[in-house]
Order: structure tokens, then sequence, then C-alpha cells
């Protein structure tokens, strides 16, 4: 079984302390603007109800957590923990003179909120860049309410070899349009491994298992290039 690399927790902050401020724009061109199409889904499929309160892990600049306050019609609570106050910042900006989102910066894995507090835990493209992975699964089971939801999207493994040579080929040219847009390269060649040696959506699945979630499954978008764990505390 291939095992998620450990990231080094400092690298992963430079990397993003590098890019924050050109991330929205990075993401609309490297995804093509998919991740849009992947973001909508993840939130048709948590199909959140209204007076109820999220905690969005490794938030960025809070794309989940407008897709759900729009969801709702604002008629709920999020939390947005990230560790970088940059784009935590971003994120503020965006929520000028809202009163239900709040904002931590925050570990994933050492969350500083009280057990059973969340209707719904979400961690969208986070995961593959957090140190241990059992303990960020350990801390949103912790979190969560009996009841509540875990939903994860994340890059994973693409089964079809024709699919997957396109997307291997179109993924080498990242580092390059990261040169050309944030005058780096190096952030995005850590994004590729990063996807590389995560785990592959079987593997993902039998770790959440593990950490007494229910009802766990997942759905492959995009071939797989993306997919959606999801489960549930009992
Ligand atoms: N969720 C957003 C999205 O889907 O667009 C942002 C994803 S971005 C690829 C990953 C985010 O994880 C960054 O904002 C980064 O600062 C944050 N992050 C990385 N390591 C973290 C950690 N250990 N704890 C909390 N956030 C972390």
């Amino acid at each position: 079984m291939k095992t998620h690399h450990k990231n080094n927790g400092r690298l992963v902050s430079k990397v993003f302390q590098d890019v924050f401020d050109k991330y929205d724009l990075m993401n609309d061109l490297m995804s093509l603007g998919v991740h849009r199409f992947w973001k909508k889904n993840f939130i048709h499929w948590l199909n959140p109800q209204k007076n109820t309160t999220l905690i969005d892990v490794a938030s960025g600049t809070g794309d989940i957590a407008r897709l759900y306050l729009n969801k709702i019609n604002y008629k709920g609570h999020v939390y947005c923990v990230d560790n970088n106050k940059g784009m935590l910042n971003l994120s503020k900006k965006k929520f000028v003179g809202k009163d239900n989102i709040k904002w931590f910066c925050n570990n994933g894995e050492n969350l500083p909120f009280k057990n059973n507090y969340f209707d719904y835990y979400t961690i969208s493209f986070g995961i593959r860049n957090i140190d241990n992975i059992n303990k960020v699964i350990k801390e949103a089971y912790r979190v969560l309410k009996p009841g509540g939801r875990f939903l994860c999207l994340e890059f994973s493994k693409v089964k079809n070899e024709i699919l997957n040579k396109f997307y291997k080929t179109y993924s080498k040219s990242l580092p390059l349009i990261g040169k050309f847009i944030v005058g780096k390269s190096e952030p995005y060649e850590y994004l590729i491994s990063s996807i590389e040696k995560f785990h592959s959506q079987e593997e993902f699945f039998q770790k959440i298992k593990k950490q007494n979630f229910v009802n766990v499954s997942y759905r492959n978008l995009s071939g797989g290039i993306v997919a959606i764990h999801s489960a549930w505390k009992a």
C-alpha cells in the first residue's frame, strides 16, 4: 500500500505563503475553472440544512463557506479554520458585513473547539497538505455532533489509462503556468508531487473507517481526478 508522504509542515506553510495572493486566479487557470464544478458538486452532496453549523478546515479563501452559506440562505454558521493568515484575510474580505462566519488561524490537527459541536465538517483540497491525516480525521470525529457528517474533497487516482496520460501530461505544464503568473514554479512542483503521493480512493476510505466513522463512501468526479469521501459520526 502506498503511504501518504509526511509533509514538512514548514514547507507547506511556505508554499501557501508564496502563493496565497494569487491563489484564486491560479485555481481557475490550473483547473480551467473545473474546481468550481467540483466544489458545487461537493456542497450538493453535503446538502446542508438551515440552522446548522459547519466547520471548514483548510478553508483557504472561503469557497466552501460561500457555497454553504448560499445554499442555506445565510441561515446558519460557518467556522473557517486555516493556518495561513494571508488566506484567512482574503476570505474575510469576501464576507464583509456578514456575522454568521468566523475565522480561526489554527492547525487542522488540533482544533480549538469542544466535542460534539458541529453538524458538518468539510475539508476541500486540504487534507493532502496536512502532516498527520489520522489526527485530522480523529479531530473531525471529535468536534462533530453524533449524527454529524464529514465530507472531504481531494485529488485522487485516475483509473482510465488514456485520461491518466492526458492528465499527467497536462500536470507537467502547471509549474510553467506558476512561473509565469506567480513568478515561482516550486509551489506547483510541490502540488504535483503531493497529488502523486496522496492515497487512492480505497486507501483513504479505509483510513476514515478506522477512526470510527460509519456509512463511509466515496464518489469520483472527472474520472477520479478528484474524489469526495463522505462519512457520519454515529
Ligand atoms: N479549501 C480551499 C479550497 O478548496 O479552495 C483551500 C485549499 S488550499 C489547496 C489548502 C489550504 O490548506 C491552504 O489555505 C493552506 O493554508 C491550508 N493548510 C495547509 N496546512 C494546514 C494545516 N496544517 N492546518 C490548517 N490549514 C492548513
